[in-house]
């Protein structure tokens, strides 16, 4: 390796978010990623090509301010939140995905030693890898068997890296969490009211859309809190990467500080506006999700040889203690899975290829 390269990235392996993606051919069911099984209708691709041929100059730099797609975004928000008056564009900061908003948050806060992040372990892998690149230190703490955080640990954490160098400076949470898809528990959502104002909530619902539940309408009495969502998940974008963080208009104001001029191209912007245009169609798809987990759930539950859980997102999270090779054989039937935490993590995918999830297991354990 150079010598001019950090000695701690040297250690590090490149993040490879679809390791066989050049191997997966369209005939594979992909349910590894969580994203919407249907591509955005041919109509509003149409639409958004138009856009492209007749209001993008492709010469211009891209819209820097996020202006339009703030105030479209701060509107769909609103509509989670009982008393909505508050939250107008100033509390929006837009990311090239969730991912670089995650990346900023750890650059304003704990980058040059300042602070190290705190996750639950089995959760989205970003935080930490992010974190890592960025040479700032990680603190996990375990879950219980339905996966609530273990509190106490957590709360120790705190209290000891207060003290330490450098100290907890972000907890990260996912409501509901990634791979295992429960939300925050009470407990989980008192622990996160308790704690001080110097610890930055980064509270992270990527599967909001599917799980209807959202902390949105307590952001104005926590300026340490901030609330991540993606367009990548159920709104179908997320080749465009667009991710968008709610919070307290100082604490956005940092993120404009940190971010790239020009992070969000003018062709995603647009798709992100016209998404939100027709959000009544694309989220249409909401009650299949939701019937299709169900059905999925409920024959998994056939399997004593599987241990599995409840979920409130678009995919189910099972563990099979006897066979540890299950997600080699689904792959190897078809059924591409995400191996996380010791299980797997299955998207619920179109019905055929639930339908084709539910046949391959049955080919496997029966
Ligand atoms: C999928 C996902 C995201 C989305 O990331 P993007 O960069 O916006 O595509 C964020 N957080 C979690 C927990 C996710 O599962």
């Amino acid at each position: 390796m150079h010598l001019f390269i950090r000695s701690d990235l040297a250690r590090l392996a490149a993040y490879t978010p679809h390791p066989e993606a050049v191997e997966l051919s369209i005939a594979m069911d992909r349910l590894d990623t969580n994203e919407c099984p249907y591509d955005l209708p041919l109509e509003l691709k149409h639409k958004l090509m138009g856009q492209y041929q007749t209001q993008i100059e492709a010469n211009r730099y891209p819209d820097g301010g996020h202006g339009a797609l703030k105030a479209a975004i701060a509107a769909y928000v609103a509509e989670s939140v009982p008393n909505d008056s508050l939250l107008d564009a100033p509390w929006i900061s837009v990311g090239n995905g969730s991912d670089e908003l995650i990346r900023s948050l750890l650059i304003a806060t704990c980058l040059g030693g300042e602070g190290s992040i705190l996750v639950a372990d089995p959760t989205f892998s970003m935080y930490a890898i992010l974190a890592q690149t960025l040479g700032i230190p990680i603190v996990n703490i375990g879950r219980d068997d339905q996966f609530a955080m273990d509190l106490a640990a957590a709360q120790g954490a705190v209290a000891r890296n207060q003290a330490a160098e450098p100290p907890v400076r972000v907890v990260f949470v996912v409501h509901p969490n990634s791979p295992t898809g429960n939300v925050l528990t009470l407990a989980e959502q008192d622990w996160l009211v308790s704690l001080p104002e110097d610890i930055l909530v980064v509270i992270d619902e990527a599967y909001f859309e599917f799980s209807q539940t959202s902390l949105v309408s307590l952001l104005p009495q926590h300026p340490n809190w901030v609330i991540l969502r993606t367009f990548s998940k159920a709104f179908r974008l997320a080749a465009h990467r667009i991710g968008y963080a709610i919070a307290h208009p100082d604490l956005i104001q940092v993120l404009e500080k940190v971010r790239l001029p020009y992070n969000l191209p003018a062709i995603s912007q647009a798709a992100a506006l016209l998404a939100l245009n027709h959000r009544q169609s694309l989220l249409a798809t909401l009650p299949e999700v939701w019937a299709e987990r169900d059905r999925l759930y409920q024959n998994l539950k056939s399997y004593t040889q599987l241990r599995h859980w409840p979920s409130r997102a678009n995919f189910l999270y099972i563990q099979s203690p006897e066979r540890a090779d299950l997600g080699a054989e689904l792959k190897a039937l078809g059924t591409s899975v995400r191996e996380a935490g010791g299980g797997l993590r299955i998207t619920v995918g179109t019905p055929t290829e639930n339908d084709h999830t539910l046949a391959r297991l049955h080919q496997i354990l029966r």
